[in-house]
């Protein structure tokens, strides 16, 4: 069986152990930048409840993770001024996981321009906390 390890890199940054570059956060939910990013923008949603994937989250934490999902692909779709926008989320290695806290991909997307590869290129700071504050301007409206 497979069980939630707490000391996995989320957990970290939900504990506040780690650094994250916040874009939104509520009582259910923390969304910020991945910094291995596969297009501008390309941000992750989490739970704040333990869950290590689809398999084993509880519904309504997925319905959290859901709603504050769209309210990421909207801002960011204005902040990136993207043509559309692509979600992905792996569950178990098998199924592409690496970070073993459920957490959705939400990556603006440009007419013709490819995702990176995924993990290819660690993203500037500097360029980070810039994409950080425009989609949390998106997010104000
Ligand atoms: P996966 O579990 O396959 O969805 O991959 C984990 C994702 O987390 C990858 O896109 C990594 O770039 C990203 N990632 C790993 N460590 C961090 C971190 N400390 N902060 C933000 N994103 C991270």
């Amino acid at each position: 069986m497979t069980i939630y390890d707490t000391n996995n890199i989320f957990a970290k940054i939900l504990r506040g152990e780690l650094p994250c570059h916040k874009v939104y956060e509520d009582e259910h939910t923390l969304a910020f930048l991945d910094i291995m990013p596969r297009s501008p923008g390309h941000t992750l949603v989490i739970p704040k409840q333990p869950a290590r994937n689809i398999l084993d989250i509880d519904p309504d934490s997925l319905a959290h993770v859901a709603r504050t999902a769209k309210k990421i692909a909207i801002a960011g779709k204005k902040a990136f001024n993207a043509d559309g926008i692509t979600l992905q989320q792996f569950s178990e290695q098998a199924g592409g996981q690496v970070v073993f806290h459920l957490h959705v991909h939400i990556m603006p997307r440009v007419e013709g321009v490819a995702l990176l590869p995924a993990a290819s290129r660690k993203e500037d700071v500097k360029v980070l906390e810039d994409h950080a504050t425009r989609l949390i301007a998106a997010l104000k409206g």
